[in-house]
């Protein structure tokens, strides 16, 4: 029996890199968001120091605004990078940084009182800036905040260091498990969704791709196809000889055997990297990025030759296709040159392969 899949571990290597993504895309602006408060509000933390001092706390100026270095840098790499275990670091990095620096803020102001608090306020934006990321990333992040406080430490000499991590130890440790079963959560919102995006794009019945594949990989407007720059691309349209009357004899369940049959056939003739989509009942369109016209007709009569040849236990079964060049635009203008050239493969007797000409 197949496991049932309720955590990260149970997802193969590229499956899991893919959920760490989305679970990063899914959360990344929240992220990006909660990073400029927690900066904005460190550095609003200025006034404190005023408080502290009784007039402008000229002295932790420079550790409070150069914290806008690294966080325009931050917003900077965010809009540019979206590789989630590049961005989940440079996140973490950047709550580290507002550590660091909270640390130089203090280590210059005579009353350290409050240090304790800022620590607790720390925890709040790991258990924020979490959601993005993979937990064990989480763990390793948050933990470093003992690191920071011990480090701290050695120039700071706090009066109640034990304390201090009395009392972060507990809520990290809780932290860290709140990220474990959220990115269970998220797991199993993630899994919903893949199943729902697979029967949007899907054939149910052949498991190639349907209609709505082509809106995912073409321009929502033009139709433009997005499948490589400055490529050439060939469109097949491949359709089943006399397909009715398999019906006829065999029955629609019978009609079905040979229609997932032929899509084997048609798997095993192509590159994994080409799209087979069911347009219709028994009328396929294949999209070969990267093939000219002349290796379309190629790719057309192996399909062809392999379909004719195949056994698939009812009946011998032939396929006519259309050939033409995709010259940029909508698809369809594509779509209906293949469907012309299909058309004369049809009249021109059957089990043929036709380009089309003007
Ligand atoms: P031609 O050589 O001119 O293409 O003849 P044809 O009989 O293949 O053409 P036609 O388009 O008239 O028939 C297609 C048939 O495909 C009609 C329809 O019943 C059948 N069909 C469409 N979808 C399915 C399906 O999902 N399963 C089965 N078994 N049959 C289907
Ligand atoms: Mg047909
Ligand atoms: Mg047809």
């Amino acid at each position: 029996m197949e496991q049932k899949i309720t955590r990260a571990k149970h997802l193969s290597k590229e499956q899991r890199a893919e959920f760490y993504q989305s679970k990063y895309d899914y959360y990344k602006n929240f992220t990006r968001g909660l990073i400029i408060i927690a900066t904005i509000a460190y550095i609003t933390f200025f006034l404190t120091d005023c408080g502290i001092y009784g007039r402008f706390a000229s002295e932790t100026v420079l550790s409070r605004v150069i914290v806008l270095l690294p966080l325009l840098l931050y917003i900077y790499l965010s809009k540019k990078q979206h590789y989630y275990k590049t961005m989940v670091i440079a996140a973490y990095l950047m709550v580290h940084i507002i550590i660091w620096c909270t640390d130089w803020a203090t280590y210059i102001l005579p009353d350290r009182e409050y240090a304790g608090e800022g620590m607790m306020v720390m925890n709040t934006i790991f258990v924020c800036a979490g959601f993005c990321a993979p937990y064990k990333y989480a763990i390793v992040a948050h933990m470093g905040l003992i690191v920071d406080i011990l480090i701290a430490n050695i120039f700071i000499r706090y009066d109640n260091v034990t304390m201090m991590i009395m009392f972060n130890l507990p809520c990290i440790i809780g932290v860290c498990i709140m990220h474990y079963f959220m990115e269970n959560v998220y797991l199993e919102h993630y899994l919903v969704n893949e199943r729902l995006q697979n029967l949007v794009v899907y054939d149910q019945l052949t498991g190639v791709y349907n209609r709505n594949q082509l809106k995912r990989i073409s321009n929502s407007d033009t139709e433009e196809l997005m499948i490589g720059d400055n490529i050439p691309i060939t469109l097949l349209i491949v359709d089943l000889d006399f397909f009715k009357t398999v019906n006829d004899r065999f029955g629609h369940e019978g009609g079905d055997v040979v229609l997932k049959h032929t899509v084997d056939v048609i798997k095993k003739s192509v590159r994994s990297s080409d799209y087979i989509i069911r347009w219709g009942g028994e009328e396929f369109v294949i999209i070969l990025a990267g093939c000219d016209v002349a290796m379309g007709i190629e790719v057309a009569e192996k399909i062809r030759v392999n379909i004719e040849a195949s056994e698939n236990g009812l009946c011998p079964i032939t396929a006519s296709i259309g050939v033409a060049a995709y010259q940029g635009g909508s698809y369809h203008s594509a779509v209906e040159r293949a469907d012309k050239a299909l058309y004369r493969a049809k009249t021109g007797g059957r089990n043929k392969v036709v380009a089309y000409e003007e």
